[in-house]
């Protein structure tokens, strides 16, 4: 049986090849996968991150959706080249999926669920992850109230700590920060109440602006483009995110871009806009 390190090194070499990357083919063994393939195409999404919890290893995908898989004892994810001969045979394979430069692979999978944040948060050994940013009965101050629990952490690493509140990904975090004018390696210590409550409105308002809901809970999947600033022009949707050189929409100053936390994760953003020390704004 796979141990949770292996599970872990399994989810950050998954991380590295598609984190960040758009799905370009799915196909799955699992009838319930694919129904829900048919219903809320995997193709277009983003692959926003993957990580291990404990046995499980969690593909989070854009508008909400998140691969739950469990290696059980013998189960495997293997990470290809598009081209590259696979290790184990056709037969065994259990998910595809590819995007334009790696396959991910899982052979002899067992169990393998999709799932939102809400859903996951109700099945059995995920209680522990925050309250979703994107659930109806989000409560900003609770979510503010536990951002500050964690006063050591860089804003950028909580905001990331899906125990804290589940939802953000690396794109919105940058942008989240940016337009609450907060330095993401600033401490969670040094926010006011003032700001960690904008920080959490503010992600609310940018994560549900990027899902569209119908009648019911059924969250259909957006075209893949996200978008915070609320200009038409495709290439000016976002404040920083992956604008690292070029100029801050706001100011005109130079945006920066820096690898954060234990997962080094690349976080942007404006120093005139996003000053270090709070004080410069006061
Ligand atoms: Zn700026």
């Amino acid at each position: 049986m796979p141990e949770g390190d292996t599970i872990w090194r399994a989810a950050h070499t998954l991380h590295r090849a598609l984190a960040g990357r758009k799905v370009t083919r799915f196909e799955s063994v699992f009838p319930k996968l694919n129904r829900v393939d048919v219903d809320q195409p995997i193709c277009g999404r983003m692959i926003e991150r993957v990580e291990a919890q404990g046995k499980w290893l969690l593909m989070y995908l854009s508008s909400d959706l998140i691969l739950l898989t469990h290696m059980l004892m013998s189960g495997s994810w293997h990470i290809y080249r598009v081209g590259e001969k696979w290790r184990l045979p056709r037969h065994a394979m259990r998910i595809f999926l590819a995007t334009e430069e790696f396959v991910a692979v899982a052979f002899n999978l067992q169990i393998a669920e999709f799932h939102t944040i809400d859903s996951l948060h109700r099945r059995d050994g995920f209680a522990a992850l925050g309250p979703s940013v994107l659930s109806n009965n989000f409560d900003e101050g609770e979510a503010a109230r536990r951002l500050k629990a964690n006063p050591h952490m860089e804003v950028g690493e909580a905001l990331l700590k899906q125990s804290i509140v589940a939802g953000i990904g690396n794109v919105f975090k940058s942008e989240i920060c940016f337009a609450s004018a907060v330095n993401p390696f600033r401490k969670v210590s040094s926010l006011t109440p003032a700001e960690a409550a904008l920080l959490m409105s503010i992600a609310r308002k940018f994560l549900r602006a990027n899902v569209t809901h119908t009648s019911g809970n059924a969250i259909v999947t957006y075209t893949g483009m996200r978008r915070t600033t609320s200009r038409a022009n495709p290439g000016e949707r976002l404040w920083v995110y992956k604008r690292g050189g070029e100029s801050c929409r706001r100011c005109d100053t130079r945006i920066e871009s820096r690898k954060q936390g234990v997962d080094a994760r690349t976080t942007f953003w404006c120093p005139q806009c996003q000053p270090i020390d709070r004080k410069i704004l006061l």
